[in-house]
């Protein structure tokens, strides 16, 4: 007998951070496997050089198959402003993305995964229905304002203990998936259709590239994608 009938709730989405001109590179990708995402874009994000940022033309044309999040004006660190300042930030990031795409946007991403309870409340009072944050390692939302994700694409150092556990405390696996983040990203998807729950992939396209994962993270799309009975949705469909 298997388990069809009482198959759990399983929902993917991904989402990219800081509007790099290196997005759609990504986003190509992301078509190739028919994966939404959700762009998390600082229009004037002082982090990236003027040259390389994602032109208005760029983010338009995101918007034919993907959705466009809010990420702060500037990419200023949230925790180091004033009030007022902070305030502006995640307002005039939104105003300035709403009149490039000409549409509303309801997503937005803590810039580095730095806020407070204040930051917490003006996010919600500019009108946004949900906020990322960098936590990983879940397979629940949780609070839609401090929304946790699942996998980084990304190797982080830093997770040893949780890579013995997600491998079922096998050694052989645990050290392959230490070296191959690709290999800790497709163990968390299995988990995710044995149990349900929410898998949220994110990353950013220009560290992507620094680190030349570009076919890591298609592994990862090509293990994920297309599987029956998985819901493959933007971030904003999270906020219903
Ligand atoms: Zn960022």
């Amino acid at each position: 007998m298997t388990e069809m009938t009482n198959q759990p709730r399983v929902v993917v989405t991904t989402s990219w951070d800081d509007g790099h001109h290196l997005d759609p590179k990504l986003a190509a990708l992301l078509d190739k496997y028919d994966v939404p995402g959700t762009f998390y874009i600082a229009p004037r994000n002082i982090e990236i050089d003027p040259a390389n940022r994602l032109s208005h033309d760029g983010i338009r044309e995101l918007t034919e198959r993907h959705e466009i999040g809010g990420h702060t004006l500037s990419h200023k660190r949230l925790p180091f402003l004033s009030d007022d300042e902070a305030r502006h930030e995640i307002q005039a990031g939104k105003d300035e993305l709403e009149q490039i795409i000409g549409a509303p946007i309801t997503t937005f991403c803590y810039p580095r995964g730095e806020y407070n309870a204040k930051h917490v409340g003006m996010v919600r009072e500019s009108g946004f229905g949900l906020a990322r944050t960098v936590d990983r390692h879940s397979l629940e939302v949780g609070d839609l304002f401090e929304a946790k994700t699942t996998i980084n694409a990304y190797a982080h150092l830093v997770d040893g203990p949780t890579i013995l556990r997600i491998a079922r405390m096998r050694p052989a696996a645990a050290v392959k998936m230490y070296f191959n983040w690709e290999d800790f990203a497709m163990a968390w998807f299995d988990k995710c259709l044995r149990e349900g729950g929410v898998y949220h992939l994110w990353g950013h396209s220009w560290e992507v590239d620094a680190r030349g994962d570009w076919a890591r993270l298609e592994r990862v799309l090509d293990y994920i994608c297309r599987r029956p009975d998985v819901e493959y949705v933007p971030n904003g469909a999270l906020i219903a």
